[in-house]
């Protein structure tokens, strides 16, 4: 097929940045190399962003991220590419040629650094998308939210950016990413391309409030209607945040992006340093299991996904979603959140639907190969990880004589594969570590395996009567007395 190149003229007098720079990150001074980016928004077109970007290069393509989750606009997120012009860093032009799937092919090439200007038209944050508007972008009018990858046009170099933005005064920005040292304040270093592209962020007029627990640093951006909601939201994710980093004591420095706003659906987005979600209903004291509680689980992916990582995908599915939603509903009645009631009817509901679907109706796919299909498979993968979660909190307890618990078994897989990959065996071996037993066996029954768990029997250690129709996925806790509480307390963490 004969290619044809388009040559563009552009002249452009814009400050250009050098790509090599003496930068300090943690009292280190190295050289490093990076791309960099400039956002220019302009008040009279919030939607409208000019970018401009110069990007080290080997070969011939330029790319966007191809994850758009969205039918109406096959050529993804280039779709909202408008104007672009390549040129050398002299202002040389450089000829290109739009290929499908979000790529381009320019005209043989000898710079390391061409200069990219473009514009990327928002206006796709005014529509409704049916995955979610968190997974795109939203805007109240007065200020605008995108996931980050419709912003970055890239090459195949894995590159650090340094990437600034250009607002009009007065105007609130809420990013991801930590400030370069020694530049202003709309300047901030990006490590990696993934650190780049799975990212939100936010800019306009919104309510935004900067959290610092140690060295993790919480910025925290509202929009629209929920604004108004930032007292009661800031208080209930600081508690939660201070309970996680008592668990991962070893968090690494980070700006760590949390974005609400009110949509059609309850929905929540776990980026690389953000996390984003949107509530159905206006947060108050009542609804917290709900609000609160897709927080918290969306909040410890963090942990558990993003810094913890796993060799296989769908190996860790049960593990990483299991602990989440586990640790959400403990963190809420453990710091006093939610009421017991309310708690004991959400463990209920949990262990109902295991019970069912692992005891009644799915006899032949296990916890592990759930994974592959988390949507049909969603009470072995969600309900049946937090039961398994749920039995080694007990085993680790009780192998140790309360000296340890599953925090303690979270804290190892962060110390020990937040840099190498785990795989299960390695996750079912730093289990047997911390509880002080082989826990082969329990895994081969309960996750490799297809055996429904002992529920009764772990129940009763902590305290509970389980009254249960399985086919009709009913369970009922009844509370035993004082004297027979078990591990109750040391399990809800309760200080004796
Ligand atoms: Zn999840």
């Amino acid at each position: 097929m004969k290619l044809r190149f388009y040559i563009l003229l552009v002249f452009i007098c814009t400050f250009s940045f050098s790509v090599f720079a003496f930068v300090g990150l943690d009292n280190t001074h190295e050289i490093l190399t990076y791309d960099t980016y400039e956002i220019f928004v302009d008040k009279k077109e919030p939607l409208r962003v000019h970018v401009s970007a110069e990007v080290r290069i080997k070969g011939d393509t330029l790319y966007m991220n191809p994850n758009c989750p969205n039918y109406d606009y096959p050529e993804g997120w280039t779709s909202f590419v408008k104007d672009l012009t390549i040129t050398t860093l002299k202002g040389k032009p450089v000829s290109y040629e739009y290929v499908s799937k979000s790529k381009w092919v320019i005209e043989p090439n000898r710079e390391e650094v061409l200069k990219l200007d473009y514009e990327v038209d928002l206006s796709f944050t005014k529509i409704r998308w049916d995955v979610g508007n968190e997974q795109a972008g939203f805007t109240d009018g007065k200020s605008v939210y995108t996931v980050s990858k419709a912003l970055f046009i890239y090459s195949n170099m894995d590159s650090a950016s340094m990437v600034s933005f250009n607002l009009p005064s007065q105007w609130n920005l809420a990013v991801p990413w930590n400030l370069m040292k020694d530049r202003n304040e709309y300047t901030f270093y990006v490590a990696n391309r993934e650190t780049l592209l799975e990212n939100s962020l936010v800019y306009g007029d919104f309510h935004l409030e900067k959290i610092q627990h140690g060295a993790f640093q919480f910025t925290l951006a509202l929009l629209g209607d929920a604004r108004k909601d930032s007292e009661l939201f800031n208080s209930i994710l600081s508690k939660i945040t201070r309970a996680y980093l008592k668990i991962f004591d070893k968090t690494p420095t980070s700006n760590y992006l949390v974005t609400m706003f009110y949509a059609a659906l309850n929905d929540g987005e776990s980026f690389n340093t953000s996390l984003t979600f949107t509530l159905k209903d206006p947060i108050n004291e009542h609804n917290k299991i709900i609000w609160a509680n897709q927080m918290a689980h969306e909040l410890f992916h963090y942990w558990n996904s993003d810094l913890i990582i796993a060799e296989n995908r769908t190996d860790r599915q049960w593990f990483s979603e299991g602990t989440a939603e586990y640790y959400a509903n403990m963190t809420l009645i453990r710091e006093g959140i939610i009421p017991e009631s309310i708690f004991q009817n959400k463990v209920e509901k949990v262990l109902g639907l295991y019970q069912n679907y692992r005891g009644w109706r799915e006899g032949k796919t296990s916890l592990l190969e759930a994974g592959k299909n988390k949507g049909v498979h969603r009470f072995l993968v969600y309900n049946g990880g937090w039961a398994v979660a749920m039995a080694l909190d007990i085993e680790i307890i009780e192998n140790s004589k309360g000296q340890k618990n599953l925090d303690d078994f979270m804290r190892s897989m962060f110390d020990k594969f937040s840099t190498t990959p785990y795989t299960y065996q390695d996750l079912v071996e730093t289990a047997s570590i911390v509880a002080g037993t082989d826990l082969t066996d329990f895994f081969a029954k309960y996750v490799e395996g297809t055996e429904l768990l002992p529920l009764n029997e772990y129940l009763g250690k902590l305290g509970y009567t389980m009254l249960d129709i399985i086919y009709e996925a009913e369970m009922y806790l009844v509370k035993k007395s004082d004297d027979q509480l078990g591990l109750h307390d040391t399990w809800l963490r309760k200080k004796p």
